[in-house]
């Protein structure tokens, strides 16, 4: 195989260069990080079930009319995804109270939230990503207010539909990261959902025992990572062509 140009290597995937202009391969690396990085580890498998659970859920939400930046599916680990201008926000989407909505507000982990909430965070390493109102995001010009209107909406579309297709194998959908992008075709602009979604940035709880299925796992050192996003993907339906064994997937390809 060809080498490719790494363009850019994230805490938990790379971005090559796509096999055409305006196309880009995103590969899932098994690394974890959480608290801005200053905790680091290991999930085996995880690239490979992220990949499969975003490639699913990307898929679901577009036969709803949700535009995504997926294309296909290449491998084990990396996807086919369209090149967007990422708009440098975190969108998070908060249904019951949980992680740094109880810490802030002293709200107890599990209260189910009066309506959805959603918030905002700039995505920037260097400050720690820090909360931001939408006065902040137009007034610097991160997104305009009728792209605040698209992300808005498609953010609700996305909780709405995924809400609803967790609870049907048992999960509740606590709360969730979503990124957007700008996707330019001729001289037309969409805002696109982009990034992953996947247990690495959504709370999930079984809806009986309220057990954790997600990164919480990993950030709070509560063991059983691997088997939480195994046990996710299996209630999807879509465990790994290979099921269990060879969880670890082909060694990256340059
Ligand atoms: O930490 P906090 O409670 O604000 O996280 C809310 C949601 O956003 C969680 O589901 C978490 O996994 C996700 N998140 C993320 N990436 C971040 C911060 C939060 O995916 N940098």
């Amino acid at each position: 195989m060809a080498r490719r140009r790494q363009l850019y290597e994230g805490k938990a995937k790379i971005l090559f260069e796509g096999p055409e202009p305006g196309t880009l391969v995103q590969y899932f690396k098994d690394d974890a990080t959480a608290f801005n990085a200053q905790k680091k580890g290991v999930i085996t498998g995880k690239g490979v079930l992220n990949n499969r659970i975003s490639e699913f859920l990307m898929l679901r939400l577009g036969e709803i009319g949700v535009p995504t930046h997926f294309v296909r599916r290449l491998n084990m680990r990396e996807q086919l995804i369209r090149e967007v201008e990422i708009i440098p926000l975190e969108v998070v989407v908060r249904n019951v109270a949980a992680g740094s909505l109880s810490t802030r507000l002293g709200i107890p982990e599990g209260t189910r939230l009066p309506r959805s909430i959603i918030e905002y965070y700039y995505k920037n390493d260097g400050l720690n990503d820090p909360m931001v109102a939408e006065e902040h995001i137009t007034a610097f010009g991160w997104a305009t207010p009728p792209d605040m209107d698209d992300i808005v909406s498609l953010t609700l579309r996305v909780n709405d539909f995924l809400s609803g297709l967790f609870l049907g194998v048992g999960i509740t959908l606590v709360d969730f990261k979503l990124e957007f992008g700008r996707l330019w075709e001729e001289d037309e602009m969409r805002i696109v959902l982009a990034d992953e979604i996947s247990p690495d940035n959504c709370r999930l709880w079984d809806s009986k025992t309220n057990e954790k299925m997600d990164k919480d796992r990993f950030r709070r050192d509560l063991g059983k990572v691997e088997e939480a996003y195994q046990e996710v993907a299996k209630r999807l339906g879509i465990l790994p062509e290979a099921g269990m064994r060879d969880m670890k997937g082909p060694e990256i390809m340059q």
